[in-house]
Parts: structure tokens; sequence; C-alpha cells
């Protein structure tokens, strides 16, 4: 059987405070050394971080605009006209995105320095890349060889980032449930370590003892959670070990427009909550684990003008979102997801969650 496989992970991870200024240090110790290093930033925060880094070393900068095509040609062009050989991004998802899509179409290494994480792409052979149309298109991309993830500069970005980091870790737990579901239905194959590695994310998390999205150990396990997801799903080559039911409503709400504009990860964590409640999994440490980092634990709140009407048609959607992919929706009507809210419902109030 053929299956798609990752050949290499980042041989550079470090997650702590105050590194950003050790890249050089981390590319040494590695005996890695390049001719043109390039640091590639944003336009506001992450600019300032970029300019620390390359002034330090005496390095090149460039400042990305957007996560857009053009954006894309123009950097690449600028790589091979100057033989950069190799792009440092900082930044957020959009920079970081943009360098890895740049590494792969030239085939220039990178290295990623996340100033804000909320969601597990973090490490991925992935990038969203905005077309002429402005919707977003996911794209192969070239995996980081490094990531350095300075604790003290994530602290810094809105904690609704962080927020959705947790939440996307936490969706770990209903995503790994169905794919348990799917097989033992036959429907798809399991990757043992993959599907261990998404459970410890989201395991450690909500068992450490001082939950709380500004404490540095906190961080710590979050930032490695998103980055054992990342890994998860590059080993098994499918976003299924940090994917299911939860992400399948997500991705109908956001496909409908019917959302209120939140973050992916807090959006997904929220409904994973409901996901594990239809998968009768649901236990009193993860609700206050989200309640704990600000996620709500009623999702309806999250879709403008919610009505049963709308409910109906974000779950007859989902099942269409990710075709093949089996998850608990496949084992309810629609009707009986609906009435199973409502019991939640009735769950969250009479414990007093
Ligand atoms: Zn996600």
């Amino acid at each position: 059987m053929i299956y798609k496989q990752l050949s290499y992970l980042p041989i550079i991870f470090q997650v702590d405070e105050g590194i950003v200024l050790g890249v050089d240090e981390y590319l040494r110790r590695n005996k890695l050394s390049f001719t043109n290093i390039l640091v590639v930033s944003g336009k506001n925060y992450s600019n300032k971080i970029g300019a620390l880094v390359a002034d330090k070393n005496g390095w090149n900068r460039y400042t990305l605009e957007d996560n857009t095509f053009r954006e894309v040609e123009l950097l690449k062009t600028y790589v091979n006209r100057y033989n950069i050989d190799l792009l440092v991004g900082v930044g957020g998802g959009k920079v970081i995105d943009t360098v890895k899509r740049v590494g792969y179409l030239s085939n220039t290494n990178n290295l990623s320095i996340p100033t804000i994480i909320s969601n597990d792409g973090l490490i991925s052979p992935i990038s969203v890349i905005k077309n002429e149309l402005g919707k977003t298109e996911s794209l192969p991309a070239m995996m980081p060889m490094g990531v350095i993830i300075d604790i003290d500069i994530i602290k810094e970005s809105p904690v609704k980032f962080l927020q959705a980091a947790a939440g996307d870790v936490l969706a770990n737990l209903s995503a790994t449930n169905d794919w348990v579901l799917a097989f033992q239905q036959d429907r798809e194959r399991m990757n043992d370590i993959a599907f261990h590695l998404s459970r410890s994310a989201v395991s450690s998390l909500i068992n450490f003892d001082e939950i709380h999205l500004l404490s540095k150990s906190f961080l710590r396990l979050l930032v490695q959670g998103l980055v054992n997801s990342g890994i998860a799903m590059a080993l098994s080559g499918t976003s299924r070990p940090c994917s299911g039911s939860e992400h399948q409503i997500s991705h109908a709400i956001d496909f409908l427009e019917y959302g209120e504009g939140v973050l992916h990860g807090t959006q997904v964590g929220s409904i994973s909550l409901f996901s594990l409640f239809l998968q009768n999994k649901v236990e009193a440490k993860q609700m206050k684990f989200a309640r704990t980092v600000g996620i709500p634990l009623l999702f309806d709140g999250l879709i403008r003008n919610f009505s049963s009407r709308r409910f109906e048609e974000i779950i007859d959607k989902s099942r269409e979102m990710r075709p093949g992919r089996y998850s608990i929706l496949d084992m309810l009507t629609t009707n009986q997801v609906m009435e199973k809210y409502e019991e939640f419902r009735a769950f969250i109030k009479s414990n007093n969650f």
C-alpha cells in the first residue's frame, strides 16, 4: 500500500523564554551554515522582532504585506534573484505560511519564529494562501527545518489567540474519539503514534495543575501540544488525529458564513465539548478546562441569529464538509443531534459548569 508519510521533522525545536535572539547559535549548534539569510516578517509587531533578529546578525530583511498569491510570487522572485539560502519567517500564521510556501516553490530552507500561536498548523507541510478572489487555499509547503518559539513573545499576543490555541488542542479529544469510531467501523486505518501524540497533547493540558493562559509553564505545555498535534498530522499524512465531527461542524458554520467571527480554535474547542457529549465521553474536567481558558461551553452563541432552522442547516452541511471522513455524526440523524443539543444544554445547567 502506498501512503503519504512525513520524511522529515524540524531539527531545531526550541520553546523557552527570551530565546529569539539565539537563532544563529541554534544554527551553529547543528553545524548549519548559510550564505544569504533573509528575515521575513509582517508589518506590525513581527516587524520589530524581525528587525531585532536581522540586526543582531547582519541579515537582510523583507516585509510581507499579506499572504496572497501575489506576495508569494514577489518573495519567490526576490529569493531567486538574491540566491537566498535560508528564509527566517517571523510573524503570525500568514507570514509563516507565505514563507513555507515560497520555501517549497523555490526549494529554499526555512525556519519559523512564530509571534502568535492560535492553531496546530505551527509545524506542518501545508500553507494557507489567499487567491485572487480573496478565498484561502491550502497548498503544499516546505516543512520548516527549525521552529523557535519564544514564550515571552507569544505572551504578548492578544489572549484570544492563546485561547484559540487551547481550543484547537482541546478538539483533539473528540477528533481522536471519532477516529476510533471510524477505525472500529473499518472505515479508516489507525496510526498509533499519531493517535497517542494527539491524545497526550490534550491530556497534558487538561490535567495540568495550574491552567492559566498567562502562566509560562502552561504556555510551554500549550505550545508543545500544538507542535505534537502538528507532528501527529504530519505522521498520519492527514488532519485526522486533530479533526473530527467538531471540525466538520465548524467548517459548515464557516462555509455557510453563519459564524460570529471567532477564531477557528475557539470555535472547534467549543463545538468539541458537544461532540464529546454526543460520543458519551464528556467529563467534568474537560468542561472546567474550557471554562477556565474562556472557551464557550455552548457553541450556539458563536452563531449569528441562532435558530433551530440554522442549526439543522449547519448539521446537514457538516456531513458534506469532509467526504469520506466518518464521525459520530454518521451514527445520528440531524434530528437526533438537535435533540442531543437540548440535553447538552440541560446537562451544563444541572451540573453548574
Ligand atoms: Zn483546527
